[in-house]
């Protein structure tokens, strides 16, 4: 799998001539306003063995924090900005050796392995995401390999803003910069745990900015392209005309007593908020000018969850302006298909990606 980094200088992109009939920008043009770089890593599958004979699985719990400990896009590794996500008190859960049932493991810092009392067995950073234990030999690894690269775009955004969190002119940097991910600000299953985590990251960083520049707001924003949000968007777009009952320039944001009546309902009466144990932002379904829907996901850390029970976040107004340009086609966000190109084309490095921004 592989991960894809896109940099789009959207000041330049601006200036681009549009295609007559789509309003969209020409790719030939746009490769000039955008600086990419991709990761791949490499896991290995539910059938793996190693020349010494291990099992699969403590293959892949030791790949994957090998994996985490030796990429980064700016600063610490993958596996130091986790750490510093958690906190150093949060503890592995239950022993990854499905033998033993030790509960409530010391997570060991990165570079550093720790040891399971009872059964001896070696513990690493990323067993604190109880991934492993989605790794069931002679089943699939889809599942597994699908919450390494949320994972993975957790840990990418994560790591960004905390390097540029660092300096001055990081901080500068945040200022004028949109961060945009594929897919939902969500973690789900085991790793739910990051999303709690980014929430609180995202106002540690918000205040760091704040402190900084009065009044100036992290923008995170993700572009969903399938699920009951689209769904039902595409639902009241339809009638009488579909794609035209939304007017252009428009957006809406549902709250929590409309998703779960509407969109999403609760598995019982008791349920959480909707969004409350899973995601680090809220939906919105943006009418961009030029008449194209998009359902986009935005971060709100200046309130506590559930964040859908709450007005629109303060960054609501940097992010339509960095989303409705963007808008290529229903539900297709330039940015992600940048960032897909990229991630389909192998290079070495990333590191370099985030500084780019400094400059
Ligand atoms: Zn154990």
């Amino acid at each position: 799998m592989s991960l894809g980094v896109v940099v789009i200088k959207l000041s330049e992109l601006s200036q681009l001539e549009r295609l007559p009939n789509s309003g969209a920008v020409d790719p030939r043009l746009l490769r000039d306003t955008e600086i990419g770089r991709t990761r791949a890593v490499l896991l290995p599958g539910m059938n793996a063995r190693t020349v010494d004979g291990s099992d699969a699985r403590e293959w892949f719990r030791e790949r994957f924090n090998h994996v985490l400990a030796e990429i980064s896009l700016g600063g610490e590794s993958f596996a130091e900005t986790l750490y510093g996500l958690l906190g150093p008190y949060h503890a592995i859960h239950r022993c990854p050796n499905p033998d033993c049932n030790a509960t409530d493991l010391a997570t060991p810092p990165p570079t550093t392995t720790g040891m399971c009392d009872q059964c001896g067995i070696t513990l690493h950073t990323s067993d604190v995401l109880r991934i492993h234990e989605q790794f069931v030999e002679q089943q699939s690894s889809e599942e597994c390999h699908a919450r390494v690269m949320e994972t993975l775009e957790i840990l990418a955004l994560a790591n960004s803003l905390r390097h540029l969190a660092e300096t001055d002119s990081g901080l500068d940097a945040l200022r004028n910069t949109a961060f945009v991910m594929d897919g939902q600000l969500a973690a789900m299953g085991t790793i739910a745990v990051l999303a709690r985590a980014m929430r609180d990251e995202l106002r540690r960083i918000q205040c760091l900015l704040a402190d900084a520049h009065p009044g100036a707001q992290i923008v995170v924003l993700s572009g969903v392209k399938s699920g009951p949000f689209v769904r039902h968007a595409e639902e009241i777009d339809r009638d009488p005309t579909p794609n035209r009952r939304i007017p252009p320039n428009r957006y809406w944001m549902p709250d929590n007593t409309y998703i779960r009546e509407n969109i999403v309902p609760g598995q019982s009466s008791v349920s959480k908020p909707w969004g409350h144990v899973t995601h680090f932002g809220r939906p919105l379904v943006l009418k961009t000018p030029n008449g194209q829907r998009l359902v986009l996901n935005i971060a709100q850390p200046e309130v506590d969850p559930p964040l859908t029970d709450h007005p629109p976040p303060l960054s609501l107004g940097d992010a339509i302006a960095t989303a409705a340009p963007l808008g290529v086609g229903t539900d297709q966000f330039l940015a992600l298909r940048r960032a897909h190109r990229w991630a389909s084309i192998p290079l070495k490095a990333g590191e370099d990606l985030i500084q780019s921004l400094l400059r």
